[in-house]
């Protein structure tokens, strides 16, 4: 397929502009896909029992778990399928997959008590 892909607003995009059958339009264009939407379960993070081994970013298949000056920092969201291989690798038990409509209804509980404040 030759096309000449305008991604440049892809950020703007709504499931009606994407290209059916997730076709890649260019090398290392993956990034621009937020397809963390696909998520029914969320990884979190207990800091506490994290040793920053790392098991967590060597087997996820999305790259979506942040490293940062020796320490695991969190996920990705844009892009965390929330497939669990982190938490079922993680020797500390450091990972719980969450339900996905809670944590956003956790989300909007917090904005919401923000706004109130
Ligand atoms: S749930 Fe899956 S995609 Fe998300 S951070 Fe863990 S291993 Fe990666
Ligand atoms: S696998 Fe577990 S202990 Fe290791 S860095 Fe990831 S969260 Fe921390």
């Amino acid at each position: 397929m030759s096309k000449n892909w305008d991604y440049s607003k892809i950020r703007q995009w709504t499931w009606r502009e994407h290209p059916l059958g997730a076709v890649i339009p260019e090398a290392a264009t993956a990034d621009h896909y937020e397809t963390g939407g696909w998520r029914s379960l969320r990884p979190v993070l207990d800091r506490e029992k994290c040793i920053d081994c790392f098991f967590c970013f060597i087997y996820c298949p999305d790259s979506s778990v942040m490293v940062q000056e020796d320490k695991m920092t969190g996920f990705k969201l844009q892009h965390c399928k929330g497939c669990g291989i982190c938490a079922h690798e993680c020797p500390k038990e450091a990972i719980t997959m969450i339900n996905e409509a809670e944590a956003k209804g956790l989300e909007t509980c917090a904005a919401d008590n923000k706004d109130g404040a």
